[in-house]
């Protein structure tokens, strides 16, 4: 039932203790990079788990700040793997990783893959970007550490995926979210029944993007799978960092290899427990690239609650969005999710949606431009301006701004090749 039992499974003393002697060891470690150094981390001294708030926060800018080598704390012969995080703007941020890392790393992909039941004899087709985007190799290495056939297709060529998933009998899929939909609306479109055309394929792993709890449950309807959410950043390795069980309630975080805190954005101070905040990361295994209090910029809730699977780690739930992807509209917080939770509910509405922030004169306006469902007639005017005003209204309702609702064909918005751009931001100021 369990890949890594003694882990999976630690009473709360001994992982208070092993995570106590990994950071010791991780601040002893990272001191030696010229980043933390700097920061004067040689001097201060971790004498128990609460310490860890002693430590500086570290963020995205400083691993920028960092490029290319001031974040290294082991020799340059010791590292074997470069990734960088897919973030397209400025300078690039890269994590390095030792032998023992990828090793490491390997393990708790491994360990979430068989959490939900992937064996050896499972044929996994991973959908998702390979090369510098960690989402590629992480999974892949995990598959066939647990002896998987893996098929790197990589993203793209919906055609082509759907004859390897058929040919070779693929029992289990990595997948971006936005990609699954499209993957659904391309076998809507050739007309062919997915459970009969796919009848070895169990499982779905969703991961690298946010999305909501009908989301999921479209992707498991149409296919007739179940689907199981993968939360994971490059600067912690990648995916293998939180990840469901089956219970799909929340996503176990690996405490054993993490150590996390949820803090206020704004003062960065611990939130009251089960409150929403954004979560912090300390790695607690890495070797050639320690990183200190990560402020991961995700907003989600920490749980303590006992899982029935009889793994003890916390859970983190769904993520509600990212701080940084907030739209800010006339004094309005909104995030991407709420749009598409409500969306999602309206009969009628296809499977992919964008907004687009212009400003108009001194004001902002929003666009949410939405494909409507195959099934819809592009004719008939009437039931088209229904839904849009249904739409509208339901937005409304929930972001508390009226949109512009633009309808389109099933296909009408581009699918990206990774991540959705579900927010376009062209205003001006
Ligand atoms: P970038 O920060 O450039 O997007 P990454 O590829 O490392 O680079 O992406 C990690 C981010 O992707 C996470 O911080 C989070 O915002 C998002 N993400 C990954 N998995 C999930 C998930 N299951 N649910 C929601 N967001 C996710
Ligand atoms: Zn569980």
């Amino acid at each position: 039932m369990y890949w890594d039992e003694r882990n999976e499974c630690i009473g709360p003393e001994d992982l208070a203790r092993l995570q106590f002697a990994r950071l010791r060891e991780t601040v002893r470690r990272a001191a030696r990079s010229p980043f933390y150094r700097a920061k004067g981390l040689g001097e201060i001294e971790v004498r128990d788990l609460s310490d860890v708030r002693k430590l500086p926060f570290t963020t995205k800018d400083d691993l920028r700040e960092a490029y290319p080598f001031g974040m290294l704390s082991c020799p340059l012969d010791d590292v074997v793997r470069l990734h960088s995080s897919s973030g397209t703007t400025g300078t690039p941020t890269v994590v390095y990783h030792s032998k023992k890392d990828i090793d490491r790393w390997t393990d708790l992909v491994a360990r979430c893959l068989y959490m939900i039941g992937v064996r050896k004899g499972d044929v996994f087709q991973n959908m998702i970007g390979y090369g510098l985007f960690t989402g590629g190799l992480g999974l892949h290495y995990g598959a066939e550490r647990l002896g998987c056939l893996t098929i790197p297709t990589g993203p793209g060529n919906t055609k082509r995926q759907l004859k390897f998933m058929k040919d070779f009998g693929v029992s289990v899929i990595h997948v971006i979210p936005s990609y699954a939909l499209h993957l659904a609306d391309e076998v809507e479109k050739l007309g062919i029944d997915p459970r009969r055309e796919f009848p070895s394929f169990k499982y779905a792993l969703l991961g690298a993007e946010p999305h909501t709890e009908e989301t999921r449950r479209k992707v498991e309807e149409f296919f007739g799978i179940q689907a199981y959410n993968s939360y994971g950043l490059s600067e912690m390795n990648g995916p293998g960092v939180a990840f469901e069980c089956p219970e799909k309630n929340g996503m176990h975080i690996w405490e054993d290899a993490f150590l996390v805190e949820v803090v206020d954005p704004v003062t960065l101070e611990p939130v009251a427990p089960g409150m929403q905040g954004e979560l912090v990361i300390t790695t607690l295994e890495r070797e050639a690239m320690p990183i200190l209090r990560y402020r991961t910029k995700d907003l989600t809730t920490l749980s303590d609650e006992p899982c029935p699977c009889g793994r003890t780690h916390r859970r983190i739930s769904r993520i509600a969005g990212r701080s940084d992807d907030m739209i800010i509209l006339k004094g309005v917080n909104i995030f991407p999710m709420q749009i598409e939770a409500v969306l999602i509910g309206i009969p009628g509405v296809g499977r992919n949606y964008q907004v687009i922030l212009e400003s108009r004169g001194h004001n902002d306006h929003i666009t949410v431009k939405v494909e409507i469902d195959a099934h819809l007639s592009i004719d008939d005017y009437r039931s088209l301006e229904e839904l849009r005003k249904r739409i509208v209204r339901e937005l409304r309702d929930e972001i508390l701004v009226t949109p512009e609702v633009v309808l389109t064909e099933p296909g009408g918005i581009p699918v990206a090749q990774g991540k959705a751009v579900r927010v376009v931001d062209n205003r001006t100021t």
